[in-house]
C-alpha cells in the first residue's frame, strides 16, 4: 500500500503538474502542493517560500533562511538543471529522477541534487510561523496509536533527528499504516524505501549553525515546539 502511495505521490512532482497543483496548493499539499511559478515548464525554478524570510524568527533567523533557501536550496536546483539538461531525466517527474538514481554509483550527482532540491522544498512546507502546539485531532490520534502519546512521538522525532551522525534529515513518515520516525544521511529520502514522508527537519549544519552553532538539539526542539506545521503532516497523511 505504501509503495502505491509513494508512486502517486511521485506523480504529483512532475514540473507540469505544478501548474495545476499550485492552483489547489492549499488542498493538495502532498508533494504537488509546492507552489511553482507559471513559467516552470522548462528548467526547475525555486518554489516560493510559504512565508517571509524573517517570519520564522527568532527560531530561525532571516539570515539563515537567506543563505539556506537562497544559496543552498538554489544551488541544488541550479546543479540539477545543469545535470539533467538534454538527458532522459529532463522530462521525468522529480520523484522518479530520485527513485531511479538512488543507489546508482554513476548517478550520484543527479541523485544528490534532485533529492536535496526535493527535500528542501518539503522542509519549508513543514514549517510555519505559528507552528508547534497541539496537532490536529486526526494526526494526534495517529500519534497516540503509533507512539503512545504526542509527547512520545515528538521525543522520538527529536532524539532520532539529533542523533543523525553528520549531515542529514530527521523524518516523520507513514510506514505500513503507522507513523514512524527515521533519519537519513546526506540527501537520502525515505520514499525510495517505500515510506511516505509527512515532515522533515534538516540537520545539515547550514540549517542551524548561524543561529545555534553546535547546539543541534536546541534547534530541533525549537522547531518542534514552535514551527512544526502539523497541518502539513496531516495533509500528507491523507
Ligand atoms: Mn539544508
Amino acid at each position: 500500500m505504501d509503495k502505491k502511495n509513494s508512486i502517486n505521490f511521485s506523480c504529483n512532482l512532475n514540473r507540469r503538474t505544478f501548474l495545476v497543483a499550485s492552483a489547489a496548493a492549499a488542498v493538495s499539499l502532498g508533494l504537488g502542493g509546492i507552489p511553482q511559478p507559471a513559467h516552470a515548464a522548462a528548467p526547475y525554478t525555486l518554489p516560493p517560500l510559504p512565508y517571509g524570510e524573517n517570519a520564522l524568527e527568532p527560531v530561525i533567523s532571516a539570515r539563515t533562511i537567506g543563505f539556506h533557501y537562497g544559496k543552498h536550496h538554489g544551488a541544488y536546483m541550479d546543479n540539477l538543471n545543469k545535470l539533467i539538461a538534454g538527458t532522459k531525466f529532463a522530462d521525468m517527474p522529480l520523484a522518479d529522477i530520485i527513485k531511479s538514481t538512488a543507489g546508482q554509483v554513476d548517478m550520484t550527482a543527479i541523485f544528490n541534487n534532485a533529492a536535496q532540491f526535493w527535500n528542501h522544498s518539503f522542509y519549508w512546507q513543514g514549517l510555519t510561523p505559528k507552528g508547534g502546539g497541539e496537532p490536529p485531532a486526526a494526526l494526534k490520534q495517529k500519534m497516540e496509536d503509533s507512539f503512545g502519546s504526542v509527547d512520545a512521538c515528538k521525543k522520538e522525532f527529536a532524539d532520532t533527528t539529533v542523533a543523525q551522525f553528520g549531515s542529514g534529515w530527521g523524518w516523520l513518515v507513514l510506514n505500513e499504516g503507522k507513523l514512524k520516525v527515521v533519519k537519513t544521511g546526506n540527501a537520502d529520502v525515505p520514499f525510495t524505501q517505500g515510506m511516505k514522508p509527512l515532515l522533515t527537519i534538516d540537520v545539515w549544519e547550514h540549517a542551524y549553525y548561524l543561529d545555534y552553532q553546535n547546539r543541534r538539539a536546541d534547534y530541533v526542539k525549537a522547531v518542534l515546539d514552535k514551527l512544526v506545521n502539523w497541518e502539513f503532516a496531516l495533509q500528507n497523511l491523507g
